[in-house]
């Protein structure tokens, strides 16, 4: 691996597991654990990290200058982005979602101060930019790699990455954290935006592991063929729950916000509203609907992203 990397990689934390200790798991006879991907980075966290690490391998060896990529106002994926870029010595171009706000979000203003040049686009403009990205390509070109492939108009040293870093590389990345999960497990659940760390997890688990995603978006029944776009074989053990939204991307409401509080006060780990913050939700309340088998037990993947939850204050 470049040496800018491996360098980069001594500063991260090891990913835990955690076990959750509630009355109510043990009622159900139900073992809930949680991998702490949110304790490798202070910035770079959880499942950005994962799947950014072999596209910033691939990206130096072709002599990037830029890192180029696209996201909302407060996306994880641009903040680790934009850090990155600055630790390795990249410019860094974000494509951000919207117009400029009169005030940057916190994310923002952390993005400009890493050196990160932020272009505001139409909503418009930014669905057409969602479309450079692998899946879309033809079967026989989604496995190729080539970046000047995705976005038109990229000049040689600028290196492209789609929305939430969405690309085939990630998927070697994620695998590194079930490989380090260290104990059998039932089932694993984690939460999906493009579903890249869902995929990368489908290809790295055992067979008889079940693997759940949980939507953070509305109407994304389109996500199963996008991530089975993405896996080299086809498999069949695993779904994509679409019932815990709450409404939308980054919706709230005072239930999940009870839930959120009342689980960070029983164990201590912080959740955010958009993507950890429904998954446990979601896994309480399937437990109370008896979804999971008595002496099963699931580990939970905390993907990370509580610099998001300054939104939210
Ligand atoms: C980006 C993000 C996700 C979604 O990951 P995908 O690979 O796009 O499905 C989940 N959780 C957190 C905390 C994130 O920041």
């Amino acid at each position: 691996m470049h040496l800018e990397l491996i360098k980069l990689e001594k500063t991260f934390n090891q990913s835990i597991l955690t076990k959750i200790d509630d009355p109510l798991l043990a009622q159900y006879q139900i073992e809930l654990w949680m991998k702490r991907d949110d304790l490798l980075h202070p910035v770079i966290s959880g499942n950005k990290w994962r799947k950014l690490k072999y596209s910033l391998e691939h990206a130096l060896s072709l002599d990037t200058d830029t890192l180029i990529s696209m996201g909302g106002a407060y996306s994880n994926h641009l903040h680790a982005l934009a850090y990155t870029g600055k630790v390795l010595g990249l410019k860094t171009v974000g494509f951000v979602r919207g117009e400029q706000p009169e005030i940057l979000t916190p994310t923002l203003r952390d993005m400009k101060k890493w050196g990160m040049e932020l272009e505001f686009v139409s909503r418009a403009d930014y669905r057409l930019l969602r479309q450079y990205k692998e899946p879309q390509l033809p079967a026989d070109l989604r496995h190729t790699h080539d970046p000047l492939r995705y976005l038109p108009g990229l000049k040689p040293g600028q290196y492209w990455l789609p929305e939430g870093g969405a690309q085939i590389l990630a998927l070697k990345g994620v695998a590194e954290l079930v490989v380090e999960t260290g104990i059998p497990y039932d089932t694993l659940c984690v939460p999906c935006g493009t579903g890249t760390t869902l995929a990368g997890i489908i290809e790295a688990v055992p067979e008889q592991v079940s693997v759940l995603g949980f939507a953070a978006l509305k109407n994304a029944g389109f996500l199963t063929a996008e991530v089975e776009a993405m896996l080299s074989q086809s498999r069949n053990n695993w779904q994509i729950n679409l019932d815990y939204h709450f409404g939308g991307f980054a919706k709230i409401n005072t239930e999940l916000n009870a839930f959120i509080e009342d689980f960070e006060l029983k164990t201590t780990i912080p959740l955010e509203p958009v993507y950890t913050g429904k998954m446990m939700y979601a896994i309480y309340d399937l437990i109370k609907k008896h979804y999971f088998r008595p002496g099963e037990r699931i580990i939970a993947v905390h993907t990370g992203g509580l610099q998001g939850k300054r939104g939210f204050d």
